[in-house]
């Protein structure tokens, strides 16, 4: 039985290859032609990553920037998003098969150079401006936040992307980067699906009864945080590159307190994402 059905797989391939298959299939392109009537069951999505941004500048500069500027993104969405027939409108400025330049040098979770493999959203905000007190973040509008999380769900049932793999730029690039900084609503985002979120059941054990803000070896934060996703030293040092790594990941998960300091609540939100998505 096995050599029959070897034999017939093998005349049927010999016929496709001899050119005596059905010709609907046949696509033009110029001097030749594509049969695309056999499919590989071997094949995904190229798209692993969904990167989240802020501008930094107002929506003309943003668009000027990005179409104009060095770099680009996959989509803009404006401060105002416009509104036609009842459905907000983002920009696209990019196709989703092409390579934007929105993440520069990156790493996450062992892959470097996100922008190979990633969709990149630009979202119109001012960021930070610096005033007395330290940095004063800039809300982003509900209506911005709808648009995005639809078009964020979009994409991640496109392209199959894990909820850990939707990331902040500063998440990839904690060195250089703060957007989309503390104010961006992971949480509210995480509740439809979009991104991920630890169980506060889970952090809570995890936390095990100590204070949030009891102080930690941050040589056990650093190993965590390196074994969810983050580029950083693992020497047991509090140095610049670690308080900025910590600071990066409080800005997307514990965004009440973005210091950078290795306490006890950010150790367990840690631990509760690596018993989540990790394991
Ligand atoms: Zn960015």
């Amino acid at each position: 039985m096995k050599r029959i059905s070897l034999a017939s797989k093998s005349l049927a391939l010999a016929i496709l290859l001899a050119g005596c298959a059905d010709t609907s299939r046949l696509t033009d392109r110029g001097g030749y032609r594509v049969d695309t009537s056999v499919s590989s069951l071997n094949q995904n999505a190229r798209v692993r990553y969904l990167v989240m941004h802020y501008t930094a500048v107002n929506d003309r500069r943003s668009l000027e920037l990005l179409t104009r500027g060095a770099g680009s993104a996959h989509y803009l969405a404006p401060s105002v998003p416009r509104v036609v027939n009842g459905k907000p409108v983002v920009l696209r400025l990019v196709p989703e098969e092409k390579r934007a330049w929105h993440a520069g040098i990156s790493e996450w979770n062992g892959r470097s150079n996100l922008n190979d493999t990633s969709v990149g959203i630009e979202i119109v905000n001012p960021g930070f401006t610096v005033e007395a007190g330290g940095r004063r973040w800039h809300p982003f509008s509900p209506n911005q936040i709808e648009l995005v999380a639809l078009l964020a769900e979009d994409i991640i049932r496109r392209h199959q992307i894990s909820p850990d793999n939707v990331v902040a730029h500063s998440d990839i690039a904690p060195l250089r980067k703060s957007d989309p900084g503390p104010l961006f609503p992971w949480e509210q985002l995480a509740g439809r699906g979009i991104g991920a979120w630890p169980d506060r059941p889970v952090v809570d054990k995890y936390l095990a009864g100590r204070a949030p803000d009891a102080p930690v070896p941050v040589l056990n934060l650093q190993r965590a945080l390196a074994k969810y996703g983050y580029s950083l030293p693992q020497h047991g040092g509090v140095d610049d590159e670690t308080t900025r790594v910590v600071s990066a990941f409080q800005m997307h998960f514990r965004p009440g307190d973005i210091s950078g300091r290795a306490d006890a609540e950010t150790e367990a939100i840690a631990m509760a994402l690596l018993e989540k998505y990790r394991t």
